[in-house]
């Protein structure tokens, strides 16, 4: 017998996004008749080169760098252990030992940090104020002569609670300490500019932006290589090898192009649509929103229903055909709270029961009463109602 398929309500944005059809169709060629190596010399080769590099330079003009400061990665987690253990590697030589990045990065920043420690590098975490955020004045006193590099996200993925960048970045540039930002939930949503904004290393992700998966770019600022991660065959200049992913960068430019294009409705949009489902949420007794009070990303919602058990939750709101999150999708099939709320200093029952909704450019206003219906019927399932 055939399962009986239900409408699903995507609001799962933050993990990750549906391809465009502009970026399928610009990458479709490149399965096809056009399957040469970028790095051959005959006209096969140098059709995928040329593809390659218009795509580098699309991507860089979009986040105000030159081509020739990016290179492609395999995605969000390669961009951040190489920025993050690569520069550490290359800093080691000049006696810069020591790093500082904050308690709510992702876990591909998080985990590089607790293997530098282990490998003999000081590592500083810093804290953040109650809505989610880093404080600029918290940098200024963690920064020792032998600090080399900082590495604060740009927006985070649990809460959407956007980071002083411009202010820590700034600090950064004055001392003479490397800066890296993580801006895989950033891009493509709010407006990049590395040169003005003092960002010497900045990863990105395409799939969170309508890319395909396992692709992304480490931009690298004149002077801020970070040692090589990995060896071979000597692509991206020397820097990053495999063979290059042709067909995966087109349509990362390709999504990256159409994500800048309807940045502005797009941001307008999604506001109202988390404003209204934070309305009607926040009518449930016990309901409080994460980082409410901070500069948010415009389609992110954190809130946490009090007692309540998050991962019933989810499966309750899947079964009413409703796709969201109870934290970053890499950690959310363990049971551990949220690293990042209990930063916050939510209270770990309160953390427990948190649910992320993030909307996206496939979303629709008339979705944000069914969803929170939805809710409701799941809290009252899951006993907490
Ligand atoms: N950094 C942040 C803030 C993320 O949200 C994610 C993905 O969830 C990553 C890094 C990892 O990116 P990727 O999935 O491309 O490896």
């Amino acid at each position: 017998m055939q399962e009986k398929k239900q409408a699903v309500i995507y609001a799962d944005n933050a993990a990750t996004t549906r391809l465009r059809q502009e970026a399928l169709e610009a990458m479709l060629p490149y399965f096809t008749e056009q399957y040469g190596n970028a790095s051959t010399l005959y006209h096969l080769g140098r059709q995928a080169h040329r593809a390659l590099e218009q795509a580098r330079k699309t991507v860089a003009n979009g986040i105000g760098a030159g081509p020739m400061e990016l290179c492609f990665t395999s995605g969000g987690t390669e961009s951040d252990n190489w920025a993050v253990r690569g520069t550490m590697y290359r800093l080691k030589k000049q006696r810069k030992t020591h790093l500082i990045t904050s308690v709510i990065e992702h876990h591909a920043v998080l985990h590089c940090a607790e293997r530098l420690e282990k490998e003999g590098f000081s590592v500083t975490y810093l804290p953040v104020t109650g809505e989610g955020a880093v404080r600029p004045e918290d940098l200024e006193a963690a920064i020792r002569p032998e600090t080399g590099l900082v590495s604060v996200m740009y927006a985070n993925n649990e809460t959407g609670v956007i980071q002083p960048v411009d202010a820590l970045a700034g600090i950064c540039r004055k001392r003479g300490i490397l800066f890296h930002t993580d801006a895989v939930q950033a891009a493509g949503i709010l407006p990049i500019d590395v040169k003005r904004q003092k960002i010497d290393l900045l990863s990105m992700s395409a799939h969170k932006f309508g890319g395909p998966k396992g692709i992304g770019v480490l931009y690298i600022h004149r002077g801020a290589l970070p040692e090589n991660l990995l060896e071979g065959g000597g692509q991206e200049r020397g820097h990053r090898s495999g063979t290059e992913n042709v067909a995966s960068a087109v349509g990362m430019a390709a999504a990256f192009s159409c994500a800048l294009q309807e940045m502005e409705e797009k941001a307008a949009r999604l506001r109202r649509m988390r404003d209204e489902i934070e309305k009607l949420l926040l009518e449930i007794p016990g309901s409080r929103v994460n980082g409410g009070g901070a500069e948010r990303l415009p389609g992110t919602l954190n809130i946490s229903f009090e007692g309540v058990d998050g991962q019933s939750l989810l499966l309750n709101l899947d079964l009413l055909g409703v796709a969201a999150s109870s934290g970053s999708a890499c950690n959310s099939g363990s049971m551990t709270p949220s690293h990042v709320l209990l930063a916050m200093g939510v209270p770990y029952r309160t953390a427990h029961g948190s649910l992320r909704l993030s909307f996206g450019s496939e979303n629709r206003e008339e979705e944000v009463p069914v969803i929170a219906e939805a809710v409701r019927k799941a809290l009252e399932r899951t006993g907490g109602l």
